[in-house]
C-alpha cells in the first residue's frame, strides 16, 4: 500500500501541468515577489519610512535574486520586509535597509566600492549591479566562502570577496569611491576614512549593541582629510567584531 501511495505522489508531481510549477513558473513567482517588494517596501512604503527614490537602485533591487542568498529553509520568506538568519548568528539585512544604504552611497557606474560585512553576499550583489567593481570583506570564513560561491553562481564577475577583519579596510585596492559597513562598530574605524577618496562617502551604523541601537551615519571626506557627518536614522545591526591581529594595531 505504501509503495502505491509513494508512486502516486511521484506521479502527481511529475504530471503537474506545465507553467504552474515548472522552473519558469518559479522564476515568474520570484520576479513578482521582487516587483512587489520594490513597490510596497521601497518606492511606496505604507508606513512612515522615507521612500527609496534612486531609479537605478530600485532597478537593481528588482533584479537581484535575493532568494539565492538566503538559506533554503528561509527561501519562501526571501522578499519579506525583514532581516533573515543566514547562520553563524548573522543575518541578511532587511531589503529596505539594503536599498537605503545603497542609495546613500550615491553609486556611479565607474565606482570602486568596499563593503565590510559580506554576510550572504546580497548587498554586494546589489552593488555589483550598479558599480564597476566591488571588494567585500567578511570575518566569518565559511560565510565568505559561501557568499563568494553564491555570487559566482549568480553570474557576478565584478565582486571579489575575502575573509578577514574589515576594520582595517583593504589597502591594496584603496582608495575607494565609497565604503559601506554592514556591521556596527562603536566608533568609525580610522583606516576606512583613510581609504576613502576625497568626496567619497562612508555609510556605516555606529553605536553600542542593544537598546536603543545604532545611528546610521554618512561621512563625506573633505579635501583636508576631515569628514562631514550626517545622521540618517536609528538602526539595529550585528556588531563589528575584531580579529586579534588587527585589534593589536587599531584602537
Ligand atoms: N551585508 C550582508 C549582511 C551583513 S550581516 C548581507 O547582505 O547579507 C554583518 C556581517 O558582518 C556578518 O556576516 C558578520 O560576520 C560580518 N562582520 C562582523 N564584523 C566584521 C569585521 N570586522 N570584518 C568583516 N566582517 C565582519
Amino acid at each position: 500500500m505504501s509503495s502505491v501511495l509513494l508512486l502516486c505522489g511521484l506521479l502527481l508531481g511529475a504530471c503537474a501541468p506545465p507553467g504552474e510549477s515548472g522552473p519558469q513558473a518559479q522564476a515568474d513567482k520570484w520576479q513578482q515577489a521582487r516587483a512587489q517588494m520594490v513597490q510596497q517596501q521601497l518606492a511606496n512604503p505604507a508606513d512612515a519610512r522615507t521612500p527609496v527614490t534612486n531609479a537605478r537602485v530600485l532597478e537593481a533591487m528588482g533584479r537581484v535574486e535575493r532568494h539565492r542568498f538566503v538559506p533554503s529553509n528561509w527561501r519562501e520568506q526571501a522578499y519579506r520586509d525583514s532581516p533573515l538568519p543566514i547562520g553563524f548568528e548573522q543575518t541578511i539585512s532587511q531589503p529596505y535597509i539594503v536599498a537605503l544604504m545603497t542609495q546613500l552611497l550615491q553609486p556611479k557606474r565607474g565606482d570602486v566600492v568596499l563593503e565590510v560585512g559580506t554576510g550572504s553576499g546580497y548587498q554586494a550583489a546589489v552593488l555589483g549591479e550598479l558599480v564597476r567593481q566591488v571588494y567585500s570583506i567578511e570575518i566569518v570564513e565559511p560565510l565568505a566562502l559561501r557568499a563568494a560561491r553564491d555570487l559566482q553562481d549568480a553570474g557576478y564577475r565584478n565582486i571579489e570577496v575575502r575573509a578577514g577583519d574589515g576594520y582595517a579596510g583593504w589597502p591594496k585596492h584603496a582608495p575607494f569611491d565609497s565604503i559601506i559597513v554592514t556591521a556596527a562598530p562603536d566608533h568609525v574605524p580610522a583606516p576606512l576614512v583613510e581609504q576613502l577618496k576625497v568626496g567619497g562617502r562612508l555609510v556605516i551604523p555606529v553605536g553600542p549593541q542593544g537598546w536603543p541601537g545604532q545611528e546610521l551615519v554618512v561621512l563625506e571626506k573633505q579635501a583636508d582629510g576631515t569628514t562631514k557627518q550626517t545622521t540618517v536614522l536609528s538602526v539595529r545591526f550585528v556588531p563589528l567584531t575584531r580579529s586579534p591581529d588587527t585589534k593589536a594595531i587599531a584602537p
